[in-house]
């Protein structure tokens, strides 16, 4: 009998091959044997009716470390991470100081958060104009890929990319395999509005989802004539859909995401002056959420990540409730899992397509192969999930920095009992019992379809 350090007992554990009734033998940090029957020892610990899945990948969250640690930081999103399910972070390369659009900013930024983060965490690089020759490096010291805006990123240290920039992108990433991430939202001009700012509508109205088919169009182009993987962060627009439709079609390198925000909210509910709902691109109307299920049933958006993207509580503009001046940013990280659950669940979903959504795609986009499943040699990250209480979101127990979301009085069904990185327990009923020992990831294989 091989000597395991823990053997975790369920009888719903997550796996690529679907699920099985049985143990996860651990052995040091990674999956040692999947164990059914009488190959289980007797000493294995027995977690119940609970469910086992792979830790989530969270590929899409902004931490704000170094230089807007007054936003958010490391310590405060890890711990946040952790009580949520979440072993893996991609950290975003903006809101940040500096943005991480240079070998020398990703060295620092790595160095900045060494030592305190309670999950493991890889990172994007940025494409802004004049930095194309900033991305082979960074792709050598080891960045996940890198993301670019094609409208205005709301920190002016990272402009919006031109055609001509991600032109000059493209081939550096398609040849190491590594994504091109862009906010899709194309500006063109609009009916200039005079509507009251505190109406949810107006700032609606500002941002329509005719720019971000445009984008996605444009991206799909670029894809097709580099040959390289390119993948849209937070779709929010359902008209999208059919383009992607038509890249998947084509068999192009192409991929989408969206955020539990555009699955979970809509236009019609926001009152007037809540500007924690306000997020870029913006949250739409239900019959447009509807579709966003939709775009997931079919396999059309193959990910849901957080979009974290949390800010002071002034840049909210509680005072005014002015969609138009507040900060657009959802603060989600240690929601997601019971969030996603809750609304995917009452759409006939199974719990088994949240890991396809939640770790497996993510893992495969940032070039994880070793994280994102429950398989044999991989890291034992994993998740022990009740899918059946329900809790009430309330202020106390969220860990992010500021605890202003839109989810707060929420009833939501699900609860993250313990989170294991690596084999050991980093977090198990409100507490963290380990050193925050997350440590950097750099991508071990090629791009999302490489
Ligand atoms: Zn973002």
């Amino acid at each position: 009998m091989p000597v395991f350090d823990r053997v975790l007992r369920s009888r719903r554990i997550f796996t690529p091959r679907g699920v099985i009734d049985g143990a996860v033998a651990i052995a040091g940090e990674r999956i040692a044997a999947l164990l059914t029957g009488g190959d289980i020892p007797a000493d294995s610990v027995d977690l119940g009716d609970a469910a086992l899945l792979p830790g989530l990948v969270d590929s899409h969250a902004h931490l704000n470390e170094p230089g807007r640690t007054e936003w958010e930081g490391f310590e405060t999103a890890t711990r946040a991470a952790a009580a949520g399910g979440v072993t893996t972070i991609v950290d975003m390369p903006l809101n940040c100081i500096p943005v991480t659009t240079t070998l020398a900013a990703f060295e620092a930024k790595r160095a900045a958060v060494a030592d305190h983060a309670h999950v493991d965490y890889a990172f994007w690089g940025g494409v802004v104009p004049g930095n194309a020759d900033e991305l082979g490096p960074m792709i050598e010291a080891g960045i996940t890929g890198a993301k670019a805006f094609l409208c205005h990123s709301g920190i002016d240290d990272f402009p919006a990319a031109t055609e001509a920039d991600l032109r000059r992108a493209m081939p550096i990433l398609a040849a190491a395999g590594r994504p091109l991430l862009v906010h899709a939202e194309l500006e063109s001009p609009g009916p200039s509005t005079h509507e009251d700012p505190r109406h949810y509508a107006t700032y609606l109205a500002s941002r329509p989802a005719g720019w971000e088919v445009d984008a996605v169009r444009l991206c799909i182009d670029l894809c097709r004539e580099f040959r390289g993987p390119v993948h849209i962060v937070h779709l929010s627009a359902a008209d999208a859909l059919s383009l992607a439709e038509g890249a998947r079609a084509e068999g192009l390198p192409f991929s989408l995401e969206t955020c539990p925000h555009y699955l979970i909210l809509a236009a019609e509910e926001i009152a007037d002056g809540r500007t924690e709902y306000k997020c870029a691109p913006p949250i739409r109307e239900r019959e447009n959420r509807e579709r966003l299920w939709d775009g997931l049933r079919r396999g059309l958006i193959e990910l849901v990540v957080s979009d974290h993207s949390p800010c002071t509580p002034a840049l909210k503009r509680p005072e005014t409730g002015d969609f138009l001046s507040a900060w657009g940013g959802i603060s989600t990280l240690q929601l997601g899992l019971p969030l996603v659950w809750t609304e995917a669940e009452r759409r006939g979903f199974q719990l088994a397509d949240l890991p396809r959504w939640m770790s497996m795609a993510p893992a495969r986009l940032a070039g994880l192969s070793h994280k994102g499943a429950i398989a044999v040699g991989l890291d034992a990250d994993l998740v022990v999930f009740e899918p059946e209480p329900s809790q009430v979101v309330r202020p106390e127990q969220l860990h992010f920095r500021h605890k202003i979301t839109p989810y707060l009085g929420r009833t939501l069904r699900g609860r993250v009992r313990e989170t294991i990185l690596r084999g050991t327990t980093i977090y198990r009923g409100e507490t963290f019992p380990a050193s925050a020992h997350g440590r950097l990831q750099r991508p071990s294989t090629r791009g999302a379809h490489g």
